[in-house]
């Protein structure tokens, strides 16, 4: 059987630099809010050519944390997509603002940049463009349309660390970024953590008293805040990590090439890099007509694949009665095509090429 994702191959490769990290940290006595956070923070922020990092509990904290920090709330609209992970989108509404949903690019999956200016009205005050699969989403012209009509730029890099449009990491670009830490992202902790990343120091003093019960000091409080705070043990993961992750993206962009070589002149399309971006396939996701039996063909023969995200946003139970009704045709359509491929930077060229064949096999057959 080929897994989908196994974080286990990588523990095994840096094993000794991993437990030293977290024998460091036992040994210390020291678990919240201490050296190895701060210098992770250092680290991830000069990493992505930005000023400030925050480290918090998860991707979802850093967008509902991220959202709030900006002063957005009830009565204001959010613009985004549908096809994303649901936190995205929760973190607008859990905030009490509105979700205004914009439809994708069918190449890269990423906002539409020229339906995003349509949609917006006088209650608008950000925009949040996801960097989906790993391929950034269109920038430049997402940050003329914001400055244009006075808007926010929220990244959600959570499938993107050190994707770069046009030479840029993603999450510099905006006026603030989130990461997720989760287990199987391109960087990933071994359990929750997420980062905000910004260039604006009060921005980033805000959200540094805001994960910690709005305290700027010990026992004294500004405003009411949450507990969201990323922990020592997974802080020092992160930065045995980070110093693997260029290499580790790069083996992603050597497994994407192998596939795309390999299913050239089948029936499935494969992914698109524009010319302006470096993607890092967090995700190798084709598209085919009858993508439902192609998976199961591919788990007959020992194939695990998923699918991200079989439901938009809008069409989920939990949005259903928030009377957001909208069409978004293509968001749509492909939700009903796309399949993941296995892609983790510890899969082998071999299983690269035994997936491909059997991909080859289903849809030519
Ligand atoms: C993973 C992910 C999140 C949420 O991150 P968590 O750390 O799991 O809370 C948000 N947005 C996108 C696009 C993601 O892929």
């Amino acid at each position: 059987m080929i897994p989908f994702v196994d974080v286990k191959r990588e523990y095994h490769e840096i094993k000794e630099e991993i437990d030293n990290a977290v024998q460091r940290v036992l040994e210390s006595g020291w678990f919240i809010l201490g050296e190895e956070l701060k210098k992770f923070e250092e680290e991830f922020a000069k990493y992505l050519g930005a000023n400030y990092a925050i480290g918090v509990n998860s991707g979802s904290d850093a967008l509902y944390l991220s959202v709030k920090a900006l002063g957005i709330g009830r009565g204001d609209e959010v613009i985004t997509v549908s096809h994303t992970f649901i936190s995205t989108v929760d973190a607008i509404v859990r905030n009490g603002a509105r979700p205004v949903f914009v439809d994708i690019d069918p190449e890269t999956y990423t906002i539409d940049v020229n339906q995003i200016e349509e949609k917006i009205t006088k209650k608008t005050k950000a925009i949040i463009p996801v960097h989906l699969y790993g391929h950034p989403a269109d920038m430049d012209p997402i940050m003329e349309i914001a400055e244009k009509h006075g808007l926010y730029v929220i990244e959600d890099a959570s499938q993107a660390h050190g994707a770069e449009y046009k030479g840029k990491k993603v999450g510099s670009i905006g006026h603030v970024a989130c990461f997720s830490f989760y287990p199987t992202k391109n960087l990933g902790a071994y359990g929750d953590a997420g980062a905000i990343v910004t260039n604006d120091n009060e921005l980033a003093e805000r959200l540094r008293m805001m994960r910690n019960y709005g305290s700027p000091k010990k026992y004294y409080h500004d405003f009411i805040g949450v507990n969201s705070r990323l922990d020592e043990i997974q802080a020092a993961i992160l930065r045995v990590k980070l110093k693997y992750l260029n290499r580790w993206n790069e083996r992603r962009r050597e497994i994407a090439k192998l596939y795309n070589e390999f299913l050239k002149d089948t029936g499935v399309i494969t992914p698109v890099e524009k010319e302006w971006a470096k993607h890092v396939y967090h995700l190798y996701v084709i598209r085919h007509k009858e993508r439902d039996e192609l998976q199961q063909y591919l788990l007959r023969n020992g194939i695990k694949t998923q699918i991200h995200y079989p439901v938009p946003v809008h069409l989920q139970k939990a949005y259903l009665d928030l009377g957001v009704k909208v069409r978004l045709p293509v968001t749509e359509q492909i939700s009903q095509e796309i399949l993941s491929l296995p892609m983790f930077p510890h899969l082998s060229d071999t299983e690269v090429e035994k997936i491909a064949r059997v991909v080859k096999d289903a849809s030519n057959g």
